[in-house]
Parts: C-alpha cells; structure tokens; sequence
C-alpha cells in the first residue's frame, strides 16, 4: 500500500477527472490520499469529495502565495472552526514563499509570517500536525516553527539541502520526498533522500504539479507516488516494498486520525 501524502485534486485538470484519478491510483497501490488545502475558498469542495470517498483525507489550512491581508483576518475566524470538519487530519499548507517578493514588497513578506503564527497557533492548540511549504525562506521557517516547541508536521515537496534537513529533523518534524526527487540533475536533494531517517521519510505527488520521471512535463497524478516511491527505493538501496510499508507507517503515525481502515 502507498500513500500520497500531498495533493491538490481540486485543481484543475485533475477535477475534471477524479474516477480516472482515484482508479488508476488504486491499480497502482495508493490507497490513501491527503488532499492539501491551499485557498479558503476550496474548503467546501474539498470537504464535499472527502466525505464521497473513503481514501480521501484532508488538512485545512491557507498557502503563503494566497495571503492578502483580508484571508489573514478571515483565517482567525475560518479556520478554528473548519478544522473540526470531516476528515480534517493536519493543517496546511501553510508556510512561507518568498520566491519573486524580496525585492519592493517586505509588506508581503510580514503578511505571510502573520498568517503563517496564526495557524501554527491554531495547530498546535488544536494537537494537529501542520503541513509546510517553504520557499526561500528557510531561516524565517525555522525560526517560526521553533517558536511552537512540540509542534508535529511535515515539510512538504522538500528541496532544501543537508544542512535545513538537519534543523527540520532536529525539530522533530517528517520530510516528503516528491517527484523532484526523480529529476536527474536534483544531487543535492538526492544526497537528502539518503540521509532522513527512516522513521520521518514520507512520499506524495503534489499533484497536479512536478510530474515525476518518467512523466515529467506532463499532469501529476496520485498513481505516480509509485514512481517516487521506486526512485527513493533504489537511492537507499532498497526494494520498492520497504518504502510502501515505510512512508505508510510513518503516515499514519504522523496523522493519528487518519483511520487504519
Ligand atoms: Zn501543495
């Protein structure tokens, strides 16, 4: 069994396809998906196709690339109550993205670490695992999370090196391996993939995003974890089946109410 532990079904195209999706996930052993809440906005829909599927869990939460200072109010309101919903296993993702804003707007970067506290806050009150984007940001990452001792989580879609694995595990948090693990030309990653202890490694697709090889260029999908999952197997220097009851294991012990089923 496989888990995608991250990704996005109600982007489009992949919403207009959710059967497909699903069927060829489970014809590939994914049996359990974490939908990524990135857009308050989604939240009813999000919730309206986990109730439909058994597989399908999802975390509640506002991406750093959709803050403005009106979801930033919203979100102390929304989210307090939205993370008592069906199915609602982590917050996230939430983070910070600073790719393209350093220069002329420090504004936009302040919002994002608002929004960012208050739903650690929220996690950490609520005992919920948190699920983290960061994008050249990692020391503002780091020291946020910090700030919240005990906090559970997860840094998703990792692409940072072996010094920010380092700090990331010695806070106590998972790493996700996604399809940029597969990428020829990603060493450095590679060298991470190698390195995380067994017991914090996880795996997801990120959907619709990043296609693994040997789909690059083409629309993500859950099936492909499988493709991560086989890669991360033969950096480690084992079989594809570890991996599976690895990556699930940990899953489940990252996110308790995720039901074993
Ligand atoms: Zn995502």
């Amino acid at each position: 069994m496989l888990v995608d532990s991250h990704c996005h079904l109600g982007y489009p195209p992949l919403r207009d396809d959710w059967e497909g999706a699903f069927q060829r996930a489970r014809a590939q052993g994914v049996q359990l998906l974490l939908l990524a809440n990135t857009m308050l906005e989604e939240i009813p829909d999000l919730e309206a196709l986990c109730s439909k599927h058994p597989e399908l869990y999802r975390t509640v939460g506002l991406h750093p690339g959709n803050c403005s200072e009106a979801n930033t109010v919203l979100l102390s309101t929304i989210l307090p109550q939205a993370i008592s919903g069906d199915k609602v296993v982590g917050v996230g993702e939430i983070g910070l993205d600073y790719h393209g804003i350093q220069e002329g707007s420090p504004s936009a970067q302040i919002l994002q670490r608002e929004a960012f506290q208050i739903q650690l806050d929220i996690a950490q009150s609520a005992h919920l695992p948190v699920c983290v984007h960061t994008r050249e940001a990692e020391e503002d990452t780091l020291s946020l999370l910090s700030s919240f001792p005990g906090i559970r989580g997860v840094i998703h879609c990792f692409t940072g090196g072996l010094p920010f694995a380092r700090a990331v595990l010695d806070l106590g948090l998972f790493i996700s391996f996604s399809g940029i693990v597969t990428f020829p030309n990603a060493t450095t990653l590679q060298e991470v993939a190698r390195f995380v202890p067994e017991d914090r490694l996880l795996i997801e697709t990120d959907a619709p995003f990043l296609a693994p090889v040997p789909h690059r260029g083409k629309t993500n999908e859950p099936a492909w974890v499988a493709c991560v999952a086989q890669h991360l197997a033969h950096l480690r220097g084992k079989d594809v089946d570890w991996v599976a009851r690895q990556t699930t294991e940990n899953f489940f012990s990252l996110f308790p109410l995720v039901s074993r089923g």
